[in-house]
């Protein structure tokens, strides 16, 4: 894969050499040195990595900004007064312990893109903006895409005020402990935006299993997350006989066992997760009073995953009762999303032009740009994982990839701002 050729004016040793440098850096921002990079927003590591965005934006010498979400925009003027942005970034934020790949690859890729506007000194028409987005992993604050529902809007501003983290830390108050404003503008305006480019990794085995080094992506899967409550009875671990129990832990475990069967009962590559469990009290000798879990599901079609948030529901009212009380949560709900069929054509015009190998591919992770999809014009590119993985330590992408991904972008950007 590494012998690909790509005209060499584009500095492609170059690229490669300072992206990995931006990734090296940017995975030191971790909260668990040695155990992958858990970076979670408005943490310390998100100041730091905050920093360090906006230092090489300004580097570059865009404008850089900061919407009261702590979204970060680098912003290169056009000629054109007023005219909407074409945007291209993704998010800087991890789940816990994972790796350094997984938002910044789309982020630096975007650095990368501008450093080449600024060094081949192009006067864009419409403006080209890097964006590195807050929270899309919802690893604090839940829910997941925070940054981008933030910006066009999907999320209100009460609806973002009231959210808190597990130690009851609000949004507002972890902002305002690394110094960002809350206060700032936060919904922008669909007509600023004339398009949004993201490159990701696939956090999959297909494109390594073909040799494949782009994928230009189709469409995003439709997903959910759900949020259980079960409320039980606390009482002390030695005193309390076994029949008098309503054990709040035991009745979720019991639900969270029966999971994966109705994932494999729908078929169609459905795949279901708990990968969140929070216990109350959470003492060794006291009985649990309450739990509250997630529940991710997703598929490549919504009624598969329509059909299992009915399923889920179902189960869990099954297990109310006997002292145990159940509610259920929808906390994100996303359809679908098809890319734009114009940047499709650019993006696979451009790659073919470097006679980079592609194939056409459907995301079964859910990112910011299926939220921007509603609103502007969306293109997403993936490039390999090693051995598939992601959201782990292990999480590895070729820098040469990623380059390569970059010299797409420079020309589809190009093309886009209408540059010269
Ligand atoms: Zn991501």
């Amino acid at each position: 894969m590494n012998d690909i050729q790509i005209r060499s004016e584009y500095g492609l040793d170059e690229v490669q050499a300072r992206i990995e440098k931006h990734i090296d850096t940017l995975s030191n921002f971790t909260a668990t040195p040695g155990n992958g990079t858990t970076r979670l927003t408005y943490s310390k590591e998100d100041l730091q990595a905050r920093n360090y965005i906006k230092e090489k934006m300004k580097e570059i010498g865009l404008q850089v900004r900061e919407d009261g979400f702590g979204n970060i925009f680098g912003k290169l003027e056009g000629t054109l007064k007023d005219a909407p942005s074409v945007l291209i970034g993704s998010h800087f934020d991890s789940v816990p312990n994972g790796g350094s790949y997984d938002g910044p690859a789309g982020v630096v890729a975007g650095l990368e893109v501008a450093s080449l506007f600024a060094k081949n000194q192009l006067k864009p028409k419409y403006p080209l903006e890097i964006i590195a987005l807050i929270e899309e992993e919802g690893s604090r604050f839940g829910g997941g895409l925070m940054g981008s529902r933030g910006i066009v809007g999907m999320l209100s501003e009460d609806d973002f005020k009231s959210l808190k983290d597990k130690d009851g830390v609000t949004t507002e108050e972890a902002m305002v402990k690394i110094g960002l404003d809350p206060s700032l503008p936060k919904k922008r305006d669909s007509k600023t935006m004339k398009a949004f480019l993201e490159l990701h990794i696939e956090q999959g085995p297909i494109l390594e299993e073909k040799g494949i080094p782009i994928g230009i992506v189709e469409s995003i899967v439709s997903l959910t997350q759900l949020e259980v409550t079960v409320k039980g009875q606390a009482g002390h671990a030695g005193t309390t006989p076994m029949d008098r129990r309503a054990d709040a832990l035991v009745a979720a475990a019991k639900m969270i066992a029966q999971l994966p069967e109705l994932a494999e009962e729908e078929g169609n590559g459905t795949v279901i997760t708990t990968g969140q469990l929070n216990v109350f009290p959470n003492g060794s000798n006291v009985i649990p009073d309450k739990v509250v879990f997630s529940v991710d599901i997703r598929s490549g079609k919504e009624e598969n995953v329509l059909n299992v948030i009915e399923k889920v529901k179902e189960l869990v009212d099954f297990y109310s009762g006997n002292g145990i009380q159940t509610s259920v949560e929808q906390l994100l709900y996303v359809q679908p999303k098809m890319m734009n069929k114009d940047i499709l054509s650019l993006l696979k015009k451009k790659t073919s032009e470097f006679n980079v190998p592609y194939c056409s591919i459907n995301s079964g992770a859910g990112h910011d740009a299926m939220v921007f999809s509603d609103y502007t014009d969306v293109g997403m590119l993936f490039i390999p994982s090693k051995n598939g993985l992601s959201h782990c330590p292990e999480e590895w992408s070729d820098s040469r990839h990623l380059a390569m991904a970059v010299q797409i972008f420079y020309e589809a950007a190009k093309k886009l701002t209408e540059a010269e």
